[in-house]
């Protein structure tokens, strides 16, 4: 007999977990079927809470051997403990999986550890270290994404790796040739170059980070060449070869042909959905042809109704907050209340050094409109927290509506950008102009000041620059 419930996760992820949760505060019966052994998804197990465990980490290694003595403090030699660093990493991953089923269980939802499959409309399989049958009136599907390779150039899991084996190398690389300079490929780079490894980034496009505003990433790019990272843009991957210990990759730059020859190449292209063994072709879920992602209405009900589906696996960015954000308003919508995502005010995040975090339209977006706008800057140059961090590289850039003041987007580049934008989701959220972030006082000295003065300055001038 199949076992019942109100709903059906499938996936433990930043989305489906959070589905899970909030489904149950409001008072359905839940299931979560996990194909890991632990709960947490790509996010706490692979994805962002590794790398940023691992940046962090890199962080300090680096400020300790190169930055200190600009303190007045001598450390004499600083020797880098990679198993004690991976092991941290591993402490912090366990300690929030285990929150997860600590959440679980206080919300009384049921886990389910096996692959999930659907087999008829509201009946899905789980097979794997649970065998049962589960039915449902509502089947939410989160079973998020997976590293894409290039033709050719499939993973080998040494020498061609994803970002899964990049987070636990046991050894620090000589020369780590990146190929894709999108934000996972810059974090880990980052983080293997602070170690001590030569990095290579090879990118095809003609800038690192097109969704982000140029001059921002532009900038960022001229920082991460002065830490080191030799970057080559328009540049594609043609091959690669794999001698001993060693791997060639073989690239075309216009006419001119390059080489890299390293001992570890990460692939980091994009990410694509995961469906397949879902089931999804037998209850006939429609997927886009060129994407493969599942294609939902904005009830995040997919083209079989009471089958959901949200987070990395349909479309939008591929981010662990908008996954949560859409598993929220779907079982809201679900148990009839109403549930939203405002899309515009998705913030994100790279973890470099500096930071760079930004929130709605790039001044490219902006300029499509035609509508006419204004800009506001400030530099962390002039930011009296910064220069005391030792961390003033970079800016605070605020795009506003020229007629109204309105915020149209906030892109910021510096140090602890990734708590800095919050301000402006905020105040996006509230539609706040220009005006309303300047006249609020911001305690001084402190980051948030830059985000105050670049709002005045794009509503009438900084004080200070
Ligand atoms: C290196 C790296 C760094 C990242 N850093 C950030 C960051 O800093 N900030 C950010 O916002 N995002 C970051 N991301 C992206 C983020 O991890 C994803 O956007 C997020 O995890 C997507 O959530 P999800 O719930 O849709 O899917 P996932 O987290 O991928 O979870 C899906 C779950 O479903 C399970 N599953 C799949 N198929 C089945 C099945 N048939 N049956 C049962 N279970 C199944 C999987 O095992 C997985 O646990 C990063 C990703 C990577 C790889």
């Amino acid at each position: 007999m199949a076992d019942r419930f109100d709903l059906i996760v499938i996936g433990s992820g930043p989305g489906g977990y959070v589905a899970a949760i909030r489904a149950a505060q409001l008072g359905m019966k839940v299931a979560c079927i996990e194909k890991t052994k632990t709960l947490g998804g790509t996010c706490l197990n692979i994805g962002c809470i590794p790398s940023k465990a691992m940046l962090d980490s890199s962080e300090l290694y680096y400020l300790a051997k190169n930055r200190f003595q600009r303190h007045g403090i001598q450390v004499g030699d600083v020797a880098l403990d990679l198993p004690r660093m991976l092991a941290r990493k591993g402490e912090i991953v366990k300690s929030l999986t285990d929150g997860v089923a600590f959440l679980f269980r206080k919300n009384k939802i049921t886990t389910y550890f096996g692959t999930g499959t659907l087999i008829g409309k509201g009946k899905v399989q789980v097979r794997g270290e649970t065998a049962a049958e589960l039915e449902a009136p509502a089947v939410l599907l989160a079973t998020g994404s997976e590293p894409s390779s290039l033709p050719g150039l499939p993973f080998d899991g040494t020498h061609i790796v994803s970002s899964t084996e990049a987070l636990m190398f046991d050894r620090v690389p000589e020369h780590l040739i990146v190929i894709g300079g999108g934000y996972i490929g810059l974090e880990m780079s980052s983080v293997w170059a602070r170690l001590g490894s030569k990095v290579t980034v090879v990118e095809f496009l003609p800038r690192l980070l097109p969704a982000n505003d140029a001059e921002v990433a532009g900038m960022l790019h001229k920082l991460l060449s002065r830490q080191g990272l030799a970057i080559h843009l328009n540049t594609r991957v043609t091959g690669a070869k794999k001698e001993g210990t060693s791997i060639t990759v073989t690239a075309q730059a216009g006419e001119s042909p390059l080489e890299f020859k390293g001992d570890k190449v990460l692939m980091s292209v994009g990410r694509k959905p995961v469906t397949a063994g879902l089931g999804l072709e037998q209850v006939a879920v429609q997927l886009e042809q060129k994407t493969g992602k599942v294609i939902v209405n904005d009830r995040y009900e997919t083209s079989v109704p009471g089958i959901f589906a949200i987070g990395d696996m349909i479309a939008g960015p591929m981010l662990a907050h908008k996954a949560s954000e859409e598993g929220i308003a779907c079982v809201e919508l679900i148990a009839g209340k109403p549930g939203h995502v405002n899309y515009l005010t998705i913030p994100s995040v790279i973890y470099t050094n500096p930071e760079l975090a930004a929130v709605g339209l790039t001044e490219e977006q902006v300029k499509e409109t035609g509508k006419p706008y204004k800009v506001g800057k400030f530099s962390f140059v002039a930011n009296g927290r910064a220069k005391c961090l030792d961390e003033a590289e970079g800016m605070v850039k605020v795009i506003t509506d020229q007629k109204t003041d309105r915020i149209l987007g906030m892109h910021i580049l510096g140090p602890r950008a990734s708590d800095l934008i919050a301000e402006g989701v905020l105040g996006m959220e509230f539609s706040a102009c220009a005006e309303d972030i300047a006249r609020t006082c911001h305690g001084h000295p402190t980051l948030g000041e830059a985000v105050g003065e670049a709002a005045r300055a794009a509503w009438s001038t900084a004080i200070q620059s």
